[in-house]
């Protein structure tokens, strides 16, 4: 029998649902909302796993994503110099960027969740 704990899969990681049982939400307000789409829960309202295993476990967040938009730049460059509009790249890609900025935001966490917490902290995330 395999004794690996179960983590939620990729469908609950697009859902911005908890990385444990996948079923509790991770954020408090819709994506659209202007001023509050970032603002994530303390725990899991499902399974009552804490989001934040300690004071500034976000802050890495930030070097996901950078990781993210630099793959944007460089992908968004390549498409636009495909189509040879290559001379407006200048204003197209900061305006695209500005377009998915909260959802590069968002997924900057959920990595965090996904990837870093169970990896730093097995104990509280897996609950032994
Ligand atoms: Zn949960």
């Amino acid at each position: 029998m395999d004794e690996t704990p179960k983590k939620a899969g990729v469908l609950a990681f697009f859902a911005s649902k908890c990385p444990r049982c996948g079923k509790g939400k991770v954020f408090k307000n819709s994506i659209l909302s202007f001023r509050s789409f970032s603002d994530t829960l303390e725990a899991c309202p499902n399974c009552k796993l804490n989001y934040e295993p300690e004071t500034g476990f976000f802050f890495g967040a930030m070097y996901w994503t950078y990781a993210i938009l630099v793959g944007c730049i460089i992908s968004l460059s390549v498409v636009i110099y495909l189509l040879g509009f290559f001379e407006y790249a200048l204003y197209i890609i900061p305006a695209l960027l500005i377009l998915i900025l909260p959802w590069v935001f968002r997924f900057g966490r959920l990595l965090m969740l996904y990837v870093v917490y169970p990896l730093m902290y097995k104990d509280k995330f897996y609950g032994k």
